[in-house]
């Protein structure tokens, strides 16, 4: 087993791989194609479909904030995902028999990419309501729910440490089980979009389907600035684990009022990397 571990660490110590990495990163910061088509594809949506706040405009208050958020994170969490997800992924891979290994990869994609999602979202889920009872992770989430105007872009204020670990060890944890990389790119995808989706400025009654996939309505209860949501709607995907660990809140077809928190979170992009270090107070 050591000798499995060392053999996977020496492949992560590769200068060629490191230094690649770090180019794929640099790249993607200076290519901003794929998130000019993100953009506008997200303010359409809010566009064409029944707002929730029908009085907030695309460029409203800390609209340049976010974005900055969005622009700059990208490079960070591209390269902590990478470190987490190799070193978690190595561990695992040593802890998790070949022949595991052997059996996922024998599935077919479409039963993969099931199964992915449902380990991944379980772990999301847990690693998700575990930063929100923690004091110390809380800090770093509160970034993300210091937002008081829900759009696509309000997605984006994260705090890049907190979205290497909520999103990285649920990749790291497939990578590890043996999950073709297609599987996991489903995963991947859908979690994005959905994610994206989820926090736009819209209100979108889907009737039952709520309580099977994510809908704005469930992602922005749990933004909700009202204490009967606090700690609510955790799951990224699959409003099941919430039903499961009676965590669920979708008050009818009904749309918060207000959102955000009372941590007093920087409003600067710098400031607010900042702040969990030194200034978090719990939740
Ligand atoms: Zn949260
Ligand atoms: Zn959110």
């Amino acid at each position: 087993m050591l000798d499995a571990l060392l053999e996977g660490l020496k492949g992560l110590l590769d200068p060629a791989a490191i230094l690649h990495a770090l180019k794929g990163g640099l790249i993607q910061l200076l290519d901003v194609k794929m998130l000019a088509i993100m953009a506008l594809a997200m303010i359409f949506i809010e566009r064409v479909l029944p707002r929730s706040r029908p009085e907030q405009p695309i460029i409203r208050e800390k609209f340049w904030l976010d974005a900055t958020f969005l622009y700059f994170n990208r490079i960070l969490i591209w390269w902590g995902m990478l470190a987490l997800v190799a070193l978690s992924g190595v561990l695992v891979s040593v802890l998790v028999p070949l022949s595991v290994h052997g059996a996922v990869r024998a599935q077919p994609l479409w039963l993969q990419a099931i199964e992915a999602t449902l380990v991944a979202e379980l772990l999301y889920y847990s690693l998700h309501r575990l930063i929100h009872v923690v004091p110390f992770l809380w800090r770093f989430h509160a970034v993300h729910h210091s937002i008081q105007a829900m759009d696509w872009l309000a997605a984006y204020r994260v705090h890049p440490l907190e979205q290497v670990l909520t999103k990285g060890l649920p990749l790291a944890a497939l990578v590890g089980f043996g999950f073709s990389p297609g599987a996991v790119a489903v995963y991947g995808a859908v979690f994005f979009w959905v994610s994206v989706f989820n926090h736009c400025n819209i209100r979108v009654p889907l009737g039952p389907i709520r309580w099977i996939i994510a809908t704005p309505q469930f992602h922005h209860w749990h933004h909700a600035n009202d204490p009967v949501a606090y700690n609510t709607n955790y799951a990224g995907i699959l409003p099941i684990f919430d039903v499961i660990f009676r965590t669920a809140m979708l008050p009818g077809d009904r749309m918060p009022d207000a959102y955000g928190i009372s941590d007093p979170v920087p409003s600067s992009y710098l400031g607010a990397l900042r702040w969990p270090f030194w200034n978090g107070a719990p939740k």
